[in-house]
């Protein structure tokens, strides 16, 4: 316990400030630098689907065959300069998300305290430290009240270790307890941190488990695809086909069949959500968050801050002796009144109130028309029903702080000791009634008292108010926490947000869970649960003392400690569930990362909590979790439009080719035909898949089975849309060829403009906005595909003819089929889901998502490509 000394410096100046800028650069550690232009394009060059085009360069260089060997270089060309761009593009969209979710200091300048991006510290700055910030810069201590710290980021070891003034603090730890004040030593590379930065930054960027899987599954269908290839090869040598052509026919299979643009297709939608739901106020830390969002199943919400406004109010105050005060004014203005006027034991309730506080009071001012709290809201509340009880502010000075126990979410309470002018000390205490008043607490109290303060605490818990204790004495020595005198109950309202109610309704009719987990008293959690539509009926309550072996279907946890909240999100994933879990503690930082989706408050709450999560919302509110979610569900839905659409075209080249020469089609399409055709379908319509809006009755149904593959249901799709593709072009070219007409650039034109026709089906129906992107692509598409027959300078390139309007149009008749039928498709399934769906709010309250997670045959639909 230390007296306060620091807090009178006056910090630096603003010219102080610029100059030392100047001389020490920015707080920053030197940022990784981003891979150049030349390297980007070498990694695309080393993909395995680049190299097997290369192979085929060469191999058309040495057969002669320049206009083939034109029209891969072109691919290559193409296929890269996409590639490099997405990838640049997606770097550019998570650098902005970066910068966005960077750390804040608070720091005393030119006599005020204000807060800044850490960055933008200097040598000599004093700054401002509490439980739960990371320290900004390596800091000089010049108090430190119970202060202790984390330094598992540098040491390794992650129990705390207590520090004192005049001790260092170094640049990346974290305040476990306690507050402090500390002048800056150094700052960015400088700092411990920066010593060890070669270590932080060289860490290679991981890609997210859905772009892994994809990367696996493009690797088995290369080689799925070079293995009917082989086959080809095979058969069209067998029947006495030239080697050279069948060669360059099987390798330019290869290619066709795979999806190569699927990474930047992948990449790309990944980084754009997440540019995307920061313009929502959730901001994405970590990129694989993203896909997971989609796949959520259950909600654990904390109470305050996130359900509530975080805006309190003392409503009523309870003196021993049973006597209710009640208070009235606006907001955290300190004027207003008590009825019945304050006494002397209201007096002596309300100095401990203001006593035990480390909130302030803003007045009004030019920014901002009404009063404010500064630091905790909830003390700031007990500062007002101070003033209103005729205690003002400023009784801190007249007793000054010389000793104190600060507030954690352990042990639930606050004390502190004063200097009384007259001599002697003051002791005020505050916290969890329970605590306060537990057998062997810091009050002393008869049996009789006791009760009757628990059951009146009770009650006003039931009402929906947060209840705390308030206890205190006067004594010569300065002891802090035994033998208090009990001086009240006060009651503090957070009233609901207005749109908790709806929020926790559209989660529900998404199908997923919501459990309270919550420090408050149990009956203030139920009251609250059941206010906001959380339960269907009375809540299922259980305390955090018995996280370990609650049922899992309660649905709220109160007088949870941290590492119980850590218990709870562990066994709700066993059961199967995809947990996203919001937290603003720096003890909350565990579960934070452990949780599925750890979500911190952008405003209140810790930078340790906000580091450790994944979403950040700027705006603490729910709701914007729901808009992240359904975010999360477009882009897996999106990217599995998008697997539909460039698997089929796949499926459908390699059939062709095999029963090609069957049907009397000796090489069905040439390289370069088959080529430009891949080009034109999977790289401009498919990335522009990627940004289709989300449809209508995306938060209307339950979120896919956790664990499903990202083609899971997709196969008998696109083996349909396959066949219907081989079907039109192959029939269409047997017509032709029966007609003596121009079969080749037939089957070639059908077999893109059906490709074409198949990215119009799968699109989104119903959506709110419409995707132009996808309508210029495919508009594109289709002005090369006709390029294709009508540029002469393209005829030479791609060998071939023109058709005549007649034998377009019956060609275009042909492409139209396989599209009309999967629209048809699409339609009936999405008829029978509707029909077969149950009905919303009619289930029982978190039973669902663990009994499908098990069940693998269970038909739940997965949002995706309907
Ligand atoms: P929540 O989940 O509602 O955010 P907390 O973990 O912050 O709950 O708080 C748990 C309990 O600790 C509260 O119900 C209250 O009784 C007590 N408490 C909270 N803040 C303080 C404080 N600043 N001083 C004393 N007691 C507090
Ligand atoms: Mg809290």
């Amino acid at each position: 316990m230390v007296a306060s000394s620091a807090t009178a410096v006056a910090g630096l100046s603003t010219a102080e400030v610029t100059e030392r800028q100047r001389r020490y650069g920015s707080n920053e550690l030197p940022a990784p630098r981003p891979p150049s232009v030349t390297g980007r394009i070498l990694t695309q060059l080393r993909d395995p689907l680049v190299l097997v085009l290369l192979a085929a360069a060469v191999i058309t260089a040495l057969l002669r065959d320049l206009s083939d060997l034109a029209v891969i270089l072109l691919v290559i060309v193409l296929n890269t300069t996409v590639g490099v761009v997405q990838e640049i593009r997606a770097d550019r969209a998570v650098a902005a998300l970066r910068r966005m979710a960077a750390p804040a200091a608070r720091v005393r300048r030119d006599g005020a305290d204000v807060t800044i991006p850490a960055a933008r510290l200097v040598p000599g700055d004093v700054v401002r430290v509490e439980a739960g910030d990371i320290v900004p810069a390596d800091l000089r201590l010049l108090e430190a009240v119970r202060l202790s710290v984390d330094e598992a980021a540098l040491t390794g070891e992650s129990v705390p270790v207590a520090r004192d003034a005049g001790e260092e603090l170094s640049a990346g730890t974290v305040a476990a307890t306690g507050r402090a004040v500390g002048e800056v030593s150094r700052t960015g590379a400088d700092s411990a941190l920066g010593r060890i930065a070669a270590l932080v930054a060289g860490q290679p960027r991981r890609a997210t488990p859905l772009q892994r899987r994809l990367a696996g599954l493009g690797r088995v269908l290369a080689f799925a695809a070079a293995g009917l290839s082989a086959v080809v090869l095979a058969v069209g040598v067998a029947r006495g086909q030239p080697l050279g052509e069948m060669l360059l026919a099987a390798v330019s299979l290869t290619v066709a069949a795979v999806p190569e643009s699927l990474p930047a297709v992948v990449t790309l939608a990944l980084a754009l959500g997440a540019h995307r739901m920061a313009r929502q106020a959730a901001i994405v830390r970590r990129l694989p968050a993203v896909e997971t969002l989609g796949s959520v199943t259950v909600l654990a919400t904390d109470k305050t801050g996130t359900l509530t406004e975080g805006v309190m109010a003392v409503d009523r105050l309870v003196l021993p002796d049973g006597t209710e005060v009640t208070l009235t004014g606006r907001g955290y203005d300190p004027e207003g009144s008590a009825e019945p006027a304050a006494g002397a034991d209201t007096r002596r309730l309300a100095e401990a109130m203001v006593l035990c506080n480390d909130a302030a009071l803003a007045a009004p001012g030019a920014d901002q028309p009404l009063w404010r709290a500064v630091g905790d809201p909830m003390e700031a509340a007990l500062l007002v029903a101070g003033a209103r009880c005729g205690v003002p502010a400023d009784l801190r000075e007249r007793l000054p702080r010389v000793g104190e126990v600060p507030f954690d979410a352990t042990r639930r309470r606050m004390t502190t000791v004063h200097r009384h002018p007259a001599g002697g000390h003051v002791v005020a205490c505050k916290g969890a009634p329970d605590v306060l008043l537990a057998p062997g607490g810091p009050v002393r109290i008869d049996d009789d008292g006791r009760r009757r303060a628990l059951d009146a605490a009770a009650e006003l818990s039931r009402a929906g108010y947060r209840v705390l204790a308030v206890a205190g004495a006067r004594r010569d020595e300065s002891g802090a926490e035994h033998d208090l005198d009990l001086l009240g109950l006060v009651a503090l309202a957070d009233p609901v947000r207005a749109e908790t109610a709806d929020t926790v309704a559209a989660f529900r009719e998404a199908g997923i869970e919501l459990v309270l987990i919550t420090g408050d008293h149990p009956a203030t959690a139920a009251a609250i649960a059941e206010r906001v539509g959380l339960t269907a009926g009375p809540a299922r309550v259980a305390l955090g003392d018995d996280a370990a072996a609650a049922d899992l279907r309660t649905e709220v946890f109160a007088r949870t400690g941290p590492e119980q909240k850590l218990t709870i999100i562990g066994r709700l994933q066993h059961s199967g569930a995809v947990v996203a879990m919001t937290g603003d503690g720096v003890n909350d930082a565990p579960a934070l990362r452990r949780a599925d989706i750890g979500v911190a408050m952008g405003r209140g709450g810790t930078e340790a909590a906000r580091q450790a999560a994944d979403l950040v919302l700027a705006d603490d509110n729910l709701a914007t979790i729901g808009r992240a979610v359904r975010e999360g569900r477009r882009i897996y839905a999106n990217i599995r439009r998008f697997l539909v659409y460039a698997l089929s075209g796949g499926t459908a080249e390699v059939l062709i080719m095999l029963a090609g020469p069957w049907l009397g089609l000796p090489v069905p399409l040439l390289p370069a035909q088959i080529l430009w055709i891949n080009m034109n379908t999977h790289g401009l319509p498919g990335v522009a898949l990627g940004g289709e809006p989300a449809e209508d009755g995306l938060m209307h149904r339950p979120p896919r089975r956790p664990g499903q593959a990202i083609l899971g249901g997709l196969a008998a799709r696109i083996a349909i849309t396959g066949t219907l593709i081989t079907a039109a072009a192959l029939g269409a070219a047997l017509l032709a060829r029966h007609a003596g007409g121009p079969w080749q650039s037939v089957l070639f034109t059908v077999l893109g403009l059906a490709q074409l026709g198949v990215a119009l089906a799968v699109r989104v129906r119903g959506g709110r906005e419409r995707n132009w992107g996808l309508d210029a692509a495919v508009a594109l598409s289709l002005a090369l595909q006709l390029g294709a027959l009508w540029l002469p300078w393209l005829r030479d390139l791609l060998g071939t003819e023109a058709l005549s309007l007649p034998q377009f149009a019956a060609a275009a008749g042909f492409a139209a089929v396989p599209g009309l039928v999967t629209l048809l498709l699409v339609r009936r399934r999405r008829g029978a889901e509707q029909a077969g769906r149950p009905v919303a709010g009619g289930r029982t309250p978190y039973a669902p998502p663990v009994a499908t997670a098990c069940d693998e045959g269970a038909t739940t639909p997965e949002g995706g490509v309907r």
